[in-house]
């Protein structure tokens, strides 16, 4: 048993990884200021002798009391709607956020594991994305404050693994959904799956050309421990490799949930990647990891737990 903490616990993946991780009988401290997050993702877990929620910025000092063995750094939020809403922020907990919690780790002798992204791609000239590709962002552009706060997030932690020796572990994470997903949250499943549900127009935006691989939770999150538990330090891909265009994801939506909304265009967004895929050739080879659930299983599953939220309101 391990005792772990996870920054953005009260997050969508970081709530799904607090549970996996008390589910193989780690001791886990969730630390998160709920900028994005919320305790309903985690009321089932409080009172629990192995949990522990703090709230904390962790862009400011961060200290725990006690032994750690694992600093896994999820806190960021991550949605295009959040990089024009609190565009500092985000800056903050991957700069300093980063810092902080990596300083935790070597303190306490601790493993430290980065929740990084596709975005360190920006929008991509080589298709797929194998992890050695160093890609191609907008560093001054709306999208900016989160892609280079995760490439400078990778690099601090890659300077710690050499300057220090500390023991690192790096995901790089394709488009994640699934329950506990905010409804309002702006990303496209989410966006499409409440429209679809209400009987509303689903927008996309553009032509609807640009592609996404979209990845479940439950098998990202089985990805993340394979992640953690291997001897791999360098960043590593963990995404389904099936690719669609957002028009694609917007029919499957609707056939998948019976719904009658037509499909409307808005403008696309300033710099928003034209496609994405990931080389999953590494997590295979050294992790033993790949997907299995479908997206269509996957939206199902989602639009289950919409829905309930949607009647709860
Ligand atoms: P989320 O917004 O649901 O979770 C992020 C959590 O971090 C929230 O609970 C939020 O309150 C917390 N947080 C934000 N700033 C904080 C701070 N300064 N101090 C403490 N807590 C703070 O988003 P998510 O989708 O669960 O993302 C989790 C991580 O995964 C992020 O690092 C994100 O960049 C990364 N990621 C997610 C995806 C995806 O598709 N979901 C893709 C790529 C990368
Ligand atoms: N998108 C869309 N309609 C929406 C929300 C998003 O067409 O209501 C598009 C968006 O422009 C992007 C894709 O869907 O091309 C995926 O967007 P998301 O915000 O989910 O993730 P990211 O752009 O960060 O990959």
């Amino acid at each position: 048993m391990a005792r772990i903490v996870v920054t953005g616990g009260a997050g969508f993946l970081g709530s799904h990884l607090c549970d996996a991780l008390l589910a193989r009988g780690d001791e886990v401290v969730c630390l998160d200021n709920l900028a994005t997050g919320s305790t309903h993702n985690i009321e089932h877990l409080f009172g629990r002798s192995d949990f522990t929620f703090v709230e904390h910025d962790v862009s400011t000092y961060v200290w725990v009391p006690g032994p750690v063995d694992t600093v896994m750094h999820l806190a960021s939020p991550a949605s295009p709607i959040d990089f024009e809403r609190i565009p500092i922020q985000i800056l903050k907990v991957g700069g300093l956020g980063t810092h902080n919690t990596l300083g935790l780790a070597k303190a306490k002798g601790a493993r430290f594991f980065l929740s990084s992204t596709s975005e360190v791609y920006g929008d991509p000239q080589v298709h797929p994305q194998p992890e050695t590709y160093w890609g191609n962002v907008n560093p001054i552009g709306p999208r900016g404050v989160y892609d280079e706060a995760k490439r400078f997030a990778e690099a601090m932690t890659m300077a710690y693994h050499r300057h220090h020796g500390l023991d690192v572990r790096i995901v790089r994470i394709f488009n994640t959904y699934g329950p506990r997903m905010r409804p309002d949250d702006g990303r496209a499943v989410s966006n499409f799956i409440v429209a679809a549900l209400r009987g509303e127009p689903i927008t996309i935006y553009g032509d609807g050309s640009q592609t996404r691989s979209f990845t479940y939770v439950d098998d990202e999150i089985r990805g993340f421990l394979a992640l953690l538990d291997s001897d791999v330090t360098t960043p590593t891909n963990i995404g389904n490799p099936d690719e669609y265009t957002i028009r694609e994801l917007a029919e499957m939506v609707i056939e998948v949930t019976g719904s009658t909304s037509e499909i409307t265009t808005h403008p696309l967004p300033v710099d928003d990647p034209m496609q994405r895929k990931p080389d999953i050739t590494k997590a295979r080879e050294l992790l033993g990891w790949e997907p299995t659930v479908h997206v269509r299983d996957g939206i199902a599953r989602t639009a289950e737990h919409f829905a309930k939220l949607l009647a709860d309101r």
